[in-house]
């Protein structure tokens, strides 16, 4: 035997099931497709974002947070509906995650020496149903190093098992099949790839040189998803949110190819939730991409005015940061708007100064450097926009600016093939939507939600601007965002058991298979159900990659 556990997939769930294992004294062989330069996976360009439940940082800000609030929160946004089948495990795995959320898990960080922002984001505040999807409160904690910070301890673990001799690193390691004999897990064959010393996410060659076979007690999937491969997500795109667009922008390197799914539901491995996925409608093409058709996230605060590809506002609860797939699916199922494929922003100089971030370590740097005086300066008492946002403002090819609402929209209209927007109707919503300032109360939903987010103290002083008029000159100059949807998240996957052993096609254990991570729709199969509260996909690769570790460790001892 090459070792006791082959861990397919160097990403944080991998990671983490290889320290859990060789902290126990296990050997381990670590195969990835990419060189050393990507240990750490998509987490390493993370925002680091965790859902953490009754925090101390909760608390501090004011926050009543609870574990019923949260499985409340929870149930309401998963909507589990097939739970004599594909969610049968994901519903239990829902709740111990919750439970991990509300209770173990900021101690397990602090262990790790992860250390998290004072400031709690409120992410996904949802459909505006006390019962429906969404946060009720601020739960987004932000790990200092966003995550790098979250990725770096688990990079030194398995650095320093491998000078032990615990930990063999196979990197250029493609893996294409797994062997099963007798029912049970033995071992993956795979091809070599070519060197390639490409830097971190940059796109490497699939140059082969040759093949490879590794045996072994147990194997951990720990793949990742599907986000990158355009192809594969139009295929399980779901009837539910209508047509897929016919150009998006990639929110995750390219070895998120999600080829190790198909390869393990041939070899007779339990697929659920397919149709299950989580793509932002908030997408701008990085004017200094890393991998193919890079796009990021913006992390919008409530304020801007959202308008179709036709210029109308958008209706509740498609709102900025309030409920991604709610947006998705009205701007793919709507009639008139299936035949574009881009949304906009349309906002203030004091918005984007106060509400706009960047998902991505990258386009976080004082955070990721943990460079606690520049976020202080930066983010609570700085003026202007963070330089990430000053950069896309003035690269950005989506971002178009201007002093006048007219000159605004014949902007706006030269970035698509024909002009689509008519300014006297922008004009007349943006007006009606003004004239709704004038008292601390209104009957506009985006203009409540403003407000009530600004009686959260986080949001106050660092998120959300204060409200005043659009075309209020003061405010401006104005700002056009074009918007895409940006493929992430891959919800459902490998089925799992609490222990993360992976499921046959009978419903049964593998014996010494196991799935972690987004591969395992973080747990179970799809423990995020139909949506998401945000924060949970780290999390989700801790608490599998932990499980998935700690029980293979039991087994092969
Ligand atoms: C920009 C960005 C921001 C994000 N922000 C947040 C956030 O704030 N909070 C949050 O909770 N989540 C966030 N996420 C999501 C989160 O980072 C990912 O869901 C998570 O890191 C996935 O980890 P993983 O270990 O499951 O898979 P991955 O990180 O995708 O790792 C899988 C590894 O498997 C390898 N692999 C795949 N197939 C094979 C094969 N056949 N053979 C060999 N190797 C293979 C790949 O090369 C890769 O190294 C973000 C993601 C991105 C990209």
């Amino acid at each position: 035997m090459d070792a006791d556990v082959i861990v397919v997939g160097a990403g944080l769930a991998g990671l983490v099931a290889a320290h859990e294992l060789t902290s126990r004294g296990r050997r381990v062989a670590l195969v990835d497709q990419e060189n050393a330069a990507n240990l750490g996976g998509q987490a390493y360009w993370s925002f680091g974002g965790l859902f953490l439940v009754d925090s101390p940082e909760q608390r501090r800000l004011g926050i009543k947070d609870s574990f019923d609030l949260a499985w409340n929160d929870w149930r309401g946004s998963a909507r589990f509906d097939r739970l004599e089948d594909e969610d049968s495990w994901a519903v239990r795995w829902a709740r111990a995650y919750v439970e991990f959320a509300a209770g173990e898990k900021r101690s397990w960080l602090q262990s790790h020496g992860i250390t998290l922002l004072p400031t709690i984001g409120w992410a996904e505040r949802g459909d505006l149903r006390a019962d429906g999807h969404g946060n009720s409160v601020p739960r987004f904690h932000i790990a200092w190093g966003t995550g790098t910070g979250v990725v770096e301890p688990f990079v030194r673990y398995a650095e320093q098992a491998a000078r032990d001799g615990l930990l063999t690193f196979h990197h250029r390691h493609r893996v294409d099949e797994l062997v099963i004999e007798n029912g049970a897990a033995r071992g993956v064959r795979g091809t070599l790839l070519a060197p390639d010393d490409a830097p971190r996410g940059v796109a490497s060659n699939r140059e082969e040189t040759g093949t490879f076979e590794l045996t072994a007690q147990a194997v951990v999937i720990a793949t990742g998803g599907i986000g990158a491969n355009q192809d594969t997500v139009r295929r399980h795109w779901p009837a539910r949110l209508g047509t897929p667009p016919s150009t998006m922008v990639t929110g995750v390197p390219a070895y998120v190819d999600g080829r190790m799914l198909d390869i393990s539901a041939k070899a007779g491995v339990r697929l659920v939730n397919r149709d299950r996925m989580w793509h932002y409608t908030e997408g701008v093409r990085n004017w200094n991409p890393v991998w193919p058709g890079h796009g990021i996230r913006i992390l919008a605060g409530p304020s801007s005015v959202w308008l179709d590809a036709l210029g109308r506002r958008l209706p509740d609860p498609c709102l900025p940061g309030y409920d991604t797939l709610s947006t998705l699916r009205y701007l793919r199922t709507t009639d008139d708007l299936v035949e574009h494929d881009h949304s906009w922003f349309i906002l203030t100089r004091k918005i984007v100064e106060k509400e706009f971030a960047l998902s991505g370590s990258e386009q976080n740097p004082d955070i990721t450097a943990k460079d606690r005086r520049a976020v202080l300066r930066d983010r609570l008492l700085g003026k202007g926009a963070p330089g990430p946002v000053r950069d896309f403002l003035r690269h950005g090819a989506d971002f178009v600016i201007a002093d006048t609402l007219e000159r605004l929209v014949e902007k706006m209209n030269g970035l698509t093939d024909r002009p689509l927007l008519d300014a006297a109707e922008v004009r007349r919503q943006i007006e009606a939507r003004d004239l709704q300032l004038a008292n601390p109360f209104s009957k506009d939903a985006q203009i409540q939600g403003i407000r009530n987010a600004r009686r959260y103290l986080g949001d106050r002083l660092g998120r959300v601007a204060a409200p005043h008029r659009i075309l209020d000159p003061e405010a401006g100059p104005l700002i056009g965002v074009k918007l895409h949807i940006l493929t992430r998240k891959t919800l459902g996957g490998i089925q799992t058991d609490l222990d993360s052993r992976a499921l046959g096609a009978d419903g049964q254990v593998i014996d010494g298979l196991y799935a972690a991570g987004e591969a395992a729709g973080f747990g179970g199969g799809g423990v995020h159900g139909y949506n998401a509260l945000e924060g949970t996909f780290l999390g989700g690769c801790l608490f599998s990659g932990r499980a998935a570790g700690r029980h293979a460790a039991r087994q092969t001892a």
